[in-house]
């Protein structure tokens, strides 16, 4: 293999946090690869998800996700809106279907207050009803900053404004390993044209495949390499029209948000995610799944019909905690936490990766400028 070639930036993965780093770093004047392993953009957990905008309602205070999740939404939908990516802000429903339910709302409420929600209000049974006639609850909680998005619109959107500031994309390029040296970091790159990469700044946003990434870069201590633990969601969809205009959760129930009802850009709804921790990568649909789904969902939408399911999609969370266990939070690891200047990983970035894509970037962005000073 030829010498390795010296770049300035290099991004590994072209989901939309990827690409939304590599358009902070390309725009901050920064020469930038992204390497990605798939032949496109975003073909695995960014478009394997809700595609929700979440306001930033139910993370611990404090969290990244929680500090990410709030200023991303923000930055999200003036993006869209100034950019035309399709996108609505929908606002979305907690239902409550037992009295405990009922009085959990207010400390859902309290808990997004501190988190900076603005927008949340307790409504009855008879407010609820009327927004949503199909609907059965005892009382609801409205988020009116929950909103939807077209997600492979918004990822287009980003790699057309980072390739305007010069970031380039190389497809088929999986990165298979490397090793940090005095003057940065070099990766090993196969596919068809396999090479030798040597870089300034080195972001690891290889989702699901993160912890491996980083455990392949001799030289990275690995005392900071979360083991990384997949948690499926499998999606079911409804055929028809959606009967709700907005999006329908239940009450969280611990590990999880229940089974909820999301509806896409065309109208078209969709239950899910469930949780099923898995120990390999793998997207098919149970179709036994459905009984479950309907029965969760019958508790606030008595009116859905048996065999109204079809098995939709799946994705896979990139968790970082094992089953069970609290704590899952954004990692997004720099010189300051594990002594190796310009290298920045990000672990665990599940939900609300999406929603808080642009200030994830951001983040990024600013943590490598600052090193650099
Ligand atoms: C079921 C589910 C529902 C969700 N719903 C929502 C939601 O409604 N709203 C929300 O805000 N968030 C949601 N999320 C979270 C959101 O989808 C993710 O946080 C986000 O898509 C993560 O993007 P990413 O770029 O980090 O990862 P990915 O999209 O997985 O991108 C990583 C990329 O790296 C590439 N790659 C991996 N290894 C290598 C390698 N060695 N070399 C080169 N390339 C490599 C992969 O091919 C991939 O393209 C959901 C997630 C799941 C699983």
């Amino acid at each position: 293999m030829n010498p390795a070639e010296d770049v300035d930036c290099v991004v590994i993965g072209a989901g939309v946090v990827g690409i939304a780093v590599a358009r902070a770093l390309a725009q901050a004047g920064r020469e930038v690869i992204v390497l990605e392993a798939e032949s496109a953009i975003g073909t695995q957990t960014s478009s394997r998800n809700s595609e929700v905008i979440h306001a930033g309602i139910y993370y611990p205070q404090h969290s990244l996700m929680a500090r990410l999740c709030v200023p991303g939404r923000r930055m999200l939908y003036a993006f869209c809106r100034d950019r035309g990516v399709p996108h609505c802000a929908c606002g979305k429903l907690i239902v409550a279907t037992t009295r405990e339910e009922t009085e959990r709302l207010a400390g859902i409420k309290a808990r997004a207050e501190a988190n900076g929600v603005e927008d949340m209000r307790l409504l009855t049974q008879a407010e609820a009803t009327a927004l949503e006639p199909a609907l059965s609850c005892t009382a609801a909680l409205l988020s009116g900053s929950t909103g939807i998005i077209d997600s492979h619109a918004l990822m287009l959107a980003l790699q057309g404004e980072a390739e305007h500031a010069g970031a380039v994309f190389v497809f088929r390029s999986p990165v298979t390993g490397g090793a940090i040296t005095d003057c940065g970091t070099e990766i090993t790159v196969g596919g068809a044209d396999p090479m030798r990469l040597r870089c300034r700044l080195l972001v690891n946003a290889a989702g699901l495949h993160a912890p491996a990434l980083a455990r392949s870069l001799a030289g990275m201590p690995g005392r900071f390499i979360p083991t990384a633990y997949y948690a499926k969601g499998s999606y079911f969809t409804l055929a028809g029209r959606s009967p709700f205009s907005r999006l329908i959760y239940p009450v969280p129930v611990p590990g999880g948000l229940g089974v909820h009802l999301t509806i896409d850009l065309g109208g078209q709804a969709r239950f899910g995610p469930d949780v099923e921790w898995i120990d390999r990568i793998d997207y098919s649909v149970d179709p036994r799944r459905a009984d479950h789904f309907t029965a969760a969902v019958r508790r606030y939408w008595p009116g859905l019909r048996d065999g109204a399911l079809q098995p939709g999609y799946a994705g896979i969370r990139p968790k970082i905690v094992p089953p069970g266990a609290a704590g899952q939070d954004f990692v997004v690891q720099g010189q300051q936490t594990h002594g190796i200047p310009g290298l920045v990983h990000l672990f665990g970035i599940e939900s609300p990766g999406l929603t808080a894509s642009l200030a994830l970037a951001g983040y990024v962005a600013e943590m490598t400028i600052e090193a650099s000073k």
